[in-house]
């Protein structure tokens, strides 16, 4: 009964049948409302109530850019709908699928509609798709409304609702033919803002700061403040506890509850962010607070009732593609007057609230750009491509995306592609490029997995490329970091980090440690809830290596070979991701563009090896590259032989065939140019 006067009580409830009459006039609506307006929990099941008499075993889907917001919200109206989770309504993301046979609500991460779209083309199981937080603009999100677009139009039956939190609603009307919009009025308390006099030079130091200062200072409200990623999440949640109990002693503050919020947070966890503020430690004595401390998901992806004031240092963690260097990171940056906006806004849900910046009004107005670009726009495109690809689109350049790339990043994925034989040179797809993209891995890790039997060691590359999959397996607290080197060297192998990595792996599977693994990750300094991550992805690529008849095989531990092959497993793979070290110092350079790196200093590798293979490029206050091995000049060339430029390799220089082919066109224009003739 309680759940259900919350509901009566949430903005788009007012609307049903305005909803309703429009959602059955048209194909594609386009639906915006503030945060918290019920869009995510409520819009699904009035869709799913309005069909339910036909009946047609079909059903909605509902996607969401983040695997939590998923999580999260399907609980919620499993709850609602009082159905255990899993079954009527569930929630599907990589590497977990929590349906059924009865499920006929699922919400799902919008990644993993796109790849239900590779096998089934036109969606046909489903009856209605919800294109949720459509603002955001993930690359998934942008890929399925191109794909959509067409399919509305094979499928006359299919329903389709664009929602998003932010109002500028026209340019998805604009896209989608015109489509209707609907927009439930907000119904936000004000929000006072304040801005920090001078920047700020330690924002998570100032945050915490501004933290203590509400509780000891301002009324009862919860608190939500906005940090980048889980380690200084975690670490700051600790942080605030310890003050915030000196606190309570020094001047009799209320209790405060401290909660993490992030995307790989165990969803236990996750649901205790919704849990109330504690009451007064005595009768008559002061509130309870809670503060939650959260990535980007609070902004507009979950909801929390009770938030007051709003700590909003001005960060967050964004996916940056650098052209130069050709790759993406993920990098701590400013984030938009868009983004603040909403932040701002999550501090006025139950009453007037009050935010605070942590940067000057000057830097708000000048420095922020008023909107976070597509993340199509900032990213490598290549696994997109194989995608693409793989859903039957054959002319990329024409593909109707909302904001379309530059065609020059459409051909360096192209080109890398055809660098991993997942394309050949007319742009079809191969054999090999068909099979990698069953897995739900970026390419070049698909196809070091397809290739890995020929190297005998599919079992350990099975293994390696889960624990590439999960978040950092080494947990290296600040209070303990010699102790937790030390024990990361007991499974230190000289030849690199992957190697290391897969002897972590096997000594968690070994008897010792499965007698209490979650007691062993702790002792040996180890995150328990990726290795067991790890093997929750391992059990799942195995299933579509079985099914699509790639041998599991292993060297025998024995055979001096066995950590070799595995390394050369690599290469099949990685060969575009390969340093070479430049001179006697501690400089590598990248083989693709001639970046200067040097190894993070989290590698176990001594600084002699001369060729490396990395699996990250990190930009940081220096150019980085983190986990690396150490792999042989000529393995390269055995086994990337296209790749590289095997004249120049005899010669003793690293240089790849592209950039041969790019210095003999160079050399042709300026001949053109010198001859007169257009170059
Ligand atoms: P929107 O999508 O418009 O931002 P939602 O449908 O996510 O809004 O949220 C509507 C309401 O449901 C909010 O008040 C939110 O607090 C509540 N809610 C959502 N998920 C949960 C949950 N897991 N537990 C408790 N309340 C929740
Ligand atoms: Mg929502």
């Amino acid at each position: 009964m309680n759940i259900l006067h919350t509901r009566r009580n949430l903005p788009v409830h007012q609307q049903r049948d305005e909803f309703l009459a429009l959602y059955q006039k048209s194909q594609i609506l386009v639906f915006v409302g503030e945060t918290g307006s019920g869009k995510t929990t409520q819009i699904p099941q009035f869709v799913l109530f309005d069909d339910l008499p036909q009946s047609n075993a079909k059903m909605v889907a509902c996607t969401q850019p983040r695997r939590v917001a998923a999580m999260s919200v399907a609980q919620r109206v499993a709850q609602e709908m009082d159905v255990p989770l899993g079954e009527e309504v569930g929630y599907s993301i990589r590497f977990e699928d929590k349906t059924s046979a009865k499920t006929i609500l699922k919400y799902m991460t919008d990644g993993m509609l796109l790849r239900e779209a590779m096998n089934d083309h036109n969606l046909t199981r489903y009856s209605t798709i919800i294109l949720d937080e459509a603002h955001e603009r993930t690359l998934a999100t942008d890929i399925l409304m191109g794909l959509l677009k067409e399919v509305v139009l094979r499928r006359p039956d299919l329903k389709l609702i664009i929602m998003s939190a932010t109002l500028d609603a026209t340019k998805f009307q604009k896209y989608f033919h015109g489509a209707p919009l609907l927009a439930v009025p907000g119904r936000t308390h004000p929000v006072e803002i304040f801005y920090t006099p001078e920047p700020e030079r330690d924002y998570v130091e100032a945050a915490i700061r501004t933290v203590l200062q509400i509780h000891a200072t301002e009324p009862d409200g919860d608190i939500l403040l906005f940090l980048t990623g889980e380690e200084e999440i975690e670490d700051t949640c600790r942080k605030i506890s310890l003050e915030a109990d000196e606190l309570v002693r020094e001047v009799d503050a209320g209790t405060m509850k401290v909660y993490p919020l992030y995307g790989t947070l165990p969803p236990q966890q996750q649901q205790r962010i919704f849990d109330p503020a504690p009451g007064p430690r005595k009768p008559g004595g002061k509130n309870g607070r809670k503060v939650i401390v959260s990535t980007n998901i609070a902004e507009t992806s979950l909801t929390i009732d009770g938030i007051v004031y709003v700590v909003d240092p001005g960060f967050s963690k964004q996916k940056v593609y650098n052209p130069r260097a050709r790759v993406e990171s993920l990098l701590v940056s400013p984030i938009s007057k868009a983004s603040a906006q909403q932040r701002a806004g999550r501090a006025g849900r139950t009453r007037p609230g009050k935010c605070f910046r942590l940067y000057t009004e000057d830097a708000f107005k000048k420095e922020l750009i008023e909107q976070t670009y597509p993340e199509v726009l900032r990213s490598n495109l290549s696994a997109t491509v194989l995608e693409l690809k793989k859903l039957g689109v054959e002319d990329l350049v024409h593909f109707d995306l909302m904001d379309p790339p530059a065609p020059e990043t459409l051909m360096r994925a192209l080109e890398e592609l055809n660098y991993l034989a997942c394309l050949d040179d007319e742009g079809e797809l191969t054999h090999l490029g068909r099979l990698a993209s069953e897995f739900p891995l970026d390419p070049a890790l698909a196809v070091m997995l397809i290739s890995s039997p020929e190297f005998y060691c599919s079992n350990e590359i099975l293994s390696l490329t889960s624990l590439l999959s999960v978040p950092q397996v080494f947990v290296r607290p600040a209070s303990a970091r010699q102790a937790a080197d030390a024990m990361k060297d007991m499974f230190a192998h000289p030849d690199g980090d992957h190697l290391t990595m897969l002897n972590v792996y096997h000594a968690f599977k070994g008897d010792e440690a499965q007698h209490n693994p979650k007691q062993w990750c702790h002792d040996h300094y180890l995150s328990f809830r990726a290795l067991q991550q790890a093997d929750n992805v391992r059990l799942q690529l195995k299933r579509i290596m079985e099914r699509e008849e790639l041998e599991l095989v292993s060297t025998p531990f024995e055979d001096k070979s066995y950590y070799e092959n595995i390394r050369k497993a690599l290469v099949s793979g990685f060969f575009m991701q390969v340093a070479k070290k430049d001179g006697t110092g501690k400089t590598y350079m990248t083989i693709k563009d001639n970046q200067a790196v040097i190894l993070h200093p989290s590698t176990v590798l001594s600084q002699d090896a001369e060729w490396v293979i990395y699996n990250e490029f990190v930009l940081t206050t220096k150019q980085f590259i983190r986990t690396v091995t150490a792999v042989k000049g000529e393995w390269l060339l055995d086994i990337a032989p296209n790749y590289y430029d095997i004249e120049q390799f005899k010669k003793g220089e690293a240089r790849t065939a592209l950039q041969r082919i790019q210095d003999k066109m160079k050399r042709r224009d300026a001949m053109h140019k010198s001859k007169g003739g257009r170059a």
